[in-house]
């Protein structure tokens, strides 16, 4: 069994040593720090249901580390959810906020749950239980939520609302709220936008041209990738989720496979488009992972056909899967990078409610690229220097930056 926070942490513990940090910061236990996170709230909720009996939920919030800034990071619902899976959630978003210089710590929060078994009703009510007993945890300028899978803007108004019951008003309290609440435009398509923004980056790199794409995954990122692909006239070919993956060598297209996923659930059956095996190891030239962790693995790696790897979901490639990758020559961009849009926008989202001041949505996607192709160069560049993966050269520049500020700060 992969244990998704070991192979975290063991990435962590991989940029010490390149940094040489056991010399640098000789006594400062910086692994320690990164591997106990700053604070581990797991908690029960019990529901109401609406037919009378009661269900009890196994919940989270882990706040990794703030020593950039309050923590921030989504709430996942999904029936995967456990300690280990939000702890290692909650260190990437750590490294993720660090990279993309946002003024965050990193945490995640999450309830063992399939949303899709509750009413609405049902849903709201844990929704504004999770809320109620972390009400002194979170807060705009100690913890800030966001969606995450199985979560939305719907889930994100609750928090709001629950929250403002017991503390004054904020509307930073949260982010990836509905518009009239004080969301911002394009945060719902912000990760998926940054995926592509990431991506063309990295095929301008490389020289690619004409290339063809494929998307696994059709939730809030890999959607928005997909129609965001299909709008700039990239070829997708290729899309793949849980129910299912489909493939037509011509091009999808995607806006209709949008309908007719809401239409029948699922993607199969799609006119012009045959099912197919494994979308991962599909015919085609770049490939967006935006489904879940763990992904890309020792024994799809080998037949993975892709020259360029953009990671929309968060840690969809095992280590060994990254080895067998990088000595295929696949170019990979790191989740914490590629999918980094999402929080961007959350930030600016955030900088907006303090404000009053709200942003047309072409401002917010000029901020959102000019941001990531800033971290793009800065990850390339490192890459070059050193001669590492961009994976590791990410982590280089969070990790340096993560320390220094320790170091700044003291004794935590
Ligand atoms: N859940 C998203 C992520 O993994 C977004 C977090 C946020 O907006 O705070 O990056």
């Amino acid at each position: 069994m992969v244990n998704v926070f070991e192979n975290a942490i063991g990435m962590v513990e991989r940029t010490a040593d390149l940094l040489d940090f056991e010399r640098r910061f000789k006594g400062m236990q910086i692994i320690e720090r990164m591997r106990i996170p700053d604070k581990t709230i797991e908690f029960r909720a019990t529901v109401q249901l609406d037919n009378g009996p009661l269900k009890v939920f196994h919940c989270y919030r882990i706040q990794h580390s703030d020593v950039l800034g309050p923590y921030k990071g989504g709430i996942r619902f999904h029936t995967d959810v456990d300690i280990d899976e939000v702890k290692a959630l909650a260190l990437w978003m750590t490294m993720k906020t660090a990279l993309v210089e946002l003024p965050y710590g990193g945490s995640k929060g999450g309830i063992t749950v399939n949303p899709k078994t509750l009413t609405v009703t049902e849903l709201e009510r844990l929704v504004r239980k999770y809320v109620f007993r972390l009400v002194n945890d979170i807060g705009p300028n100690i913890d800030i939520p966001a969606p995450d899978m199985g979560t939305g803007a719907r889930e994100m108004a609750w928090i709001f609302d629950e929250y403002r019951k017991h503390r004054d008003a904020a509307q930073g309290v949260v982010t990836g709220k509905p518009i009239e609440l004080g969301g911002s435009l394009g945060r719902m398509e912000a990760t998926g936008r940054g995926v592509v923004c990431a991506m063309l980056e990295a095929a301008k790199n490389m020289g690619l041209r004409d290339y063809t794409a494929a998307v696994q995954g059709f939730g809030n990122v890999g959607m928005h990738a997909a129609l965001d692909l299909h709008q700039r006239g990239i070829k997708v070919v290729g899309v793949g989720d849980i129910t299912g993956s489909v493939y037509s060598a011509q091009g999808i297209d995607i806006p209709g496979l949008v309908l007719h996923q809401k239409k029948t659930g699922r993607l199969e059956g799609f006119p012009g488009a045959d099912p197919m095996e494994d979308v991962v190891t599909c015919k085609c030239d770049v490939l967006l992972p935006c489904a879940r962790e763990n992904t890309i693995l020792a024994d799809n790696a080998e037949f993975v056909q892709a020259k360029l790897i953009a990671e929309g979901a968060n840690g969809p490639t095992t280590p060994e899967a990254d080895a067998i990758l990088e000595k295929k020559g696949v170019v990979v961009v790191p989740d914490i990078l590629a999918n980094a849009g999402g929080v961007i926008v959350s930030y600016f989202e955030w900088v907006q409610n303090r404000e009053g001041f709200y942003w047309e949505e072409e401002d917010v996607n000029a901020r959102l690229f000019a941001r990531l192709r800033k971290a793009y160069a800065r990850v390339k560049d490192m890459a070059g220097r050193r001669r590492i993966s961009l994976r590791q050269a990410a982590y280089c520049i969070a990790m340096e930056r993560i320390v220094q500020a320790m170091i700044a700060r003291g004794v935590q």
